[in-house]
């Protein structure tokens, strides 16, 4: 098939694969102007869809916004910092200025402190090598921060485009698509407008009449628990809603399972309340430590679940950190399933996660 290019994004056209750039159907190719799927839903939709690339692909299109003048504003996932974080983003966006917006707030506990939470992402930010100009809680689904969010972003473009940039089931386009809803009368200002060379993949939603904001494809994130299981699993570790703290009071030698996922072992610090938040519906299991391998092996699947029976071969071997914790009050982060707090005074815990997700420790932010 000779190489088609689409009018809206500049993506090369494709009939395969719906969740990738320039898809579309076979009977979109007949017409005189051929767009793409994703480009066509904003035309006559306003709305986005995510699409993803490989790491490969994804590195050479995000790199062009080296050459650019633009804000980049950069969304992750709260609950997810490793399994959504963009790695060498500061390399692929030059000398761009860059937002951090931290989506999902609304599944926080109330008692979270907001500061801390962005000193966190700031931090964490920092310590991948990305230096950001502010740091900012939105939710997507339900509105909240969208205001200063807004006013930020007019702030730091200054007049410039905005490149938004993400990892898969980030939010991306559930953000998007508040944003175009919320700027009435630029609904019909919204044209998908293809100029060779500069927004290969990109779709552009125009800001005014000199500047867009591109939305730009998502990459998969291989520290992301959401590649390790089904579908259902993932309705069963996603919160649905504001997460409620379940309280563990343990000795020494016990063990809490979350699902089969995740294991946290108290090896030593005397009897302590430890403080859990993970998804309502997270099934968090306690048994003693010298029972802990045994029980696994045989309950993997039913008493320890997720995954369910089917999805057992997704999850990869668990893998554990051994964690020393002085005196402050910390949390221990099993990226995209919760985190444990471990109250004052020292301890010592081993955490177990699938192979790939990283588990970190943090100030505590409640
Ligand atoms: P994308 O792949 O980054 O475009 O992500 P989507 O916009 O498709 O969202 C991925 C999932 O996260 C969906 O199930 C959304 O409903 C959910 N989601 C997105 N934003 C929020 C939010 O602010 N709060 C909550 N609780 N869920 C969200």
């Amino acid at each position: 098939m000779e190489e088609i290019i689409c009018q809206g994004c500049g993506a090369s056209i494709q009939t395969k694969n719906e969740g990738e750039p320039g898809f579309a159907p076979k009977s979109a190719l007949d017409k005189e102007i051929v767009i793409c799927k994703r480009c066509f839903r904003l035309k006559h939709y306003n709305e986005v869809q995510d699409v993803s690339l490989t790491d490969d692909d994804f590195l050479k299109m995000i790199s062009q916004i080296r050459n650019t003048n633009a804000l980049v504003v950069q969304i992750v996932d709260i609950f997810d910092f490793s399994g959504s974080f963009i790695n060498s983003l500061q390399r692929l966006t030059g000398n761009n200025p860059i937002l951090l917006v931290g989506n999902k707030v609304d599944l926080l506990p109330k008692s979270t402190n907001h500061n801390k939470v962005k000193q966190w992402l700031k931090k964490s930010a920092k310590d991948e090598g990305l230096t950001v100009q502010d740091v900012l809680l939105v939710s997507a689904v339900k509105g909240r921060g969208f205001e200063g969010f807004e006013q930020a972003v007019e702030e730091y473009r200054n007049g410039r485009d905005v490149y938004i940039v993400g990892s898969t089931n980030v939010g991306k386009s559930t953000l998007i698509n508040r944003l175009i809803n919320r700027s009435t009368g630029v609904n019909d200002a919204i044209t998908t407008s293809y100029f060779p060379g500069t927004t290969l993949g990109f779709i552009d939603i125009p800001l005014d009449e000199d500047s867009s904001l591109f939305d730009t494809p998502g990459v998969i994130n291989r520290k992301q628990m959401a590649h390790y299981m089904s579908d259902e699993d993932l309705k069963v570790i996603t919160p649905g809603k504001e997460i409620k703290p379940r309280v563990f009071q343990l000795n020494e030698g016990q063990t809490l399972y979350f699902g089969g996922l995740a294991r946290f072992d108290f090896k030593k610090g005397g009897r302590k309340a430890f403080v859990c938040y993970f998804a309502n519906q997270l099934n968090i299991h306690r048994t003693k430590l010298e029972n802990a391998d045994d029980l696994y092996q045989r309950h993997l699947g039913d008493l320890l679940n997720p995954p369910n029976p089917a999805s057992i071969d997704l999850l990869p071997e668990l893998e554990s950190k051994t964690i020393k914790i002085k005196e402050e009050k910390t949390d221990v982060v099993i990226p995209g399933l919760g985190w444990v707090t471990v109250p004052e005074g020292e301890a010592t815990v081993t955490v177990f996660s699938p192979k790939g997700v990283t588990i970190s420790v943090r100030p505590s932010l409640i």
